[in-house]
């Protein structure tokens, strides 16, 4: 059974993308078949994977509010096993043109209905706020992979967030899940750090990968070279902790 994972958390610049596309890389490279759908329309998660947003004629825009078939708008990527759903400038378009719509929630869940069983996960990368095209990623998802950044501020929001995922459970994906929860941008040197973390943990238990992603030079170079962190470094300490959260969410299955 495929699995949908909304990759999600209201605050920008917490490694949302990042994770989405290196542990899309890393699930690949473990023989999974991966689809990762940028929902975002910055699509940061589009030309992380090595896509070039100038060349995409159809995105998911025009899945969500033109109706077309997901398929259309697959495009493989250069790790085997790793398929990207391309989102442009677009996109942003749609949080405004989906209040008019009938089940203007349900439609990423409709239009990935068709691939759903193609893949073995479909990471959804959503953008960094709680409106229209992040609940269409939470009805659509079974589990979300909350990525929270190692700072300050890093709970701030958090209670809203949770919110928001009891409201869609109550009202239209009763059975959405917390899969489980990332620490990013971790500096082992800091004492905050270790405090976000610890206090991240006390929260969400053990939910929370043992997996925790560094804070990484290498990881947010990758992107401006368009490869995943696999293909850019992988002997770094950034692709080595997504490798390992690869394996953690293969085995929590
Ligand atoms: P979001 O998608 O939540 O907005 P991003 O994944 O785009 O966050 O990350 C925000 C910025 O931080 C990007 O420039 C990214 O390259 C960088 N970044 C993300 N994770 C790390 C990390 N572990 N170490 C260093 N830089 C990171
Ligand atoms: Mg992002």
């Amino acid at each position: 059974m495929g699995k949908v994972f909304a990759i999600t958390n209201q605050k920008g610049g917490v490694g949302k993308t990042t994770t989405a596309v290196n542990l899309g890389a890393y699930l690949a490279v473990l023989g999974k078949k991966v689809l990762v759908l940028d929902n975002d329309p910055q699509g940061n998660a589009t030309s992380g994977l090595g896509l070039r947003k100038s060349e995409i004629k159809k995105c998911i825009y025009d899945v969500l509010v033109s109706e077309i078939p997901i398929e259309e708008v697959i495009l493989p990527t250069q790790v085997p096993n790793l398929w990207a759903a391309p989102a442009t400038i677009r996109l942003a378009g749609a949080e405004a043109e989906l209040v008019g719509m009938m089940a203007r929630d349900q439609r990423l869940r409709r239009s990935i209905e068709p691939v759903r069983q193609a893949y073995d996960y479909i990471l959804i990368d959503c953008p960094p706020s709680l409106g229209n095209l992040t609940l269409n990623a939470l009805a659509a998802a079974d589990a979300v992979i909350v990525p929270i950044q190692c700072e300050y501020y890093a709970l701030e929001g958090l209670s809203q967030l949770m919110k928001t995922l009891q409201l869609v459970q109550k009202y239209s994906n009763p059975s959405l899940e917390v899969e489980g929860v990332v620490l990013t941008m971790y500096d082992h040197r800091t004492n905050l750090s270790q405090q976000v973390a610890e206090e991240v943990r006390n929260y969400f238990q053990d939910r929370v990968y043992n997996s925790v992603i560094p804070r990484n030079i290498r990881l947010s170079e990758a992107p401006s070279h368009g490869l995943p962190i696999n293909l850019y470094d992988n002997r770094s300490k950034g692709a080595e902790a997504y490798f390992e959260l690869a394996k953690e969410v293969i085995a929590r299955e």
